[in-house]
């Protein structure tokens, strides 16, 4: 395996270390280790306020970490539908019923597809990105690479992870 075209990321024990504003990442991916063949599937980072390298991932692990969000949309779909259906069945009965159940039970449908719609968002947020374990303004601590995605990368040669906490403190 020849990492010559990558830089600026290296192995600092579990931990991958990307320098922030210079880096080229081996091609492949960083959650399992398959070669990337063209173009990566990268993944931004959520929730950040600066802006922090993109992780090179294959497809089928992209698509993986996806998988949760689409169920929680497909259930919120779902329950807009019902949720519909159901107020136009309640404009139909309604003259020979005033009952107030079926509204009640689309009002909880509505309430139910957008409480799934707000999860499916979170989770995708959560499934495009990664949290990093450490920012500083140069450099980026990130766990969970694959044992041979960290194995081929040049060892850290800066403050460990553990020094630059004691530092802090
Ligand atoms: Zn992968």
């Amino acid at each position: 395996m020849t990492l010559s075209s990558a830089a600026g990321v290296y192995r600092n024990g579990d931990y991958v270390v990307i320098e922030r504003h210079s880096h080229r990442f081996p091609a492949r991916c960083f959650w399992c280790n398959r070669t990337l063949a063209g173009s990566p599937v990268e993944t931004a980072t959520p929730a950040a306020n600066v802006p922090l390298p993109r992780l090179p991932v294959c497809k089928p692990c992209h698509t993986q970490r996806l998988r949760r969000p689409r169920l929680a949309l497909a259930v919120g779909m779902a329950a807009w539908i019902g949720a519909a259906l159901l107020f136009i069945w309640l404009d139909e009965i309604t003259g020979s019923s005033n009952s107030m159940v079926p509204a009640i039970f689309a009002s909880m449908l509505v309430i139910i597809g957008l409480t799934a719609a707000v999860i499916a968002f979170e989770l995708r947020v959560t499934a495009a990105g990664y949290s990093p374990v450490h920012v500083d303004e140069q450099y980026v601590w990130v766990a969970g690479a694959h044992r041979e995605f960290l194995g081929a990368l040049p060892d850290w040669s800066g403050m460990t992870l553990k020094e630059l906490q004691q530092a802090r403190r």
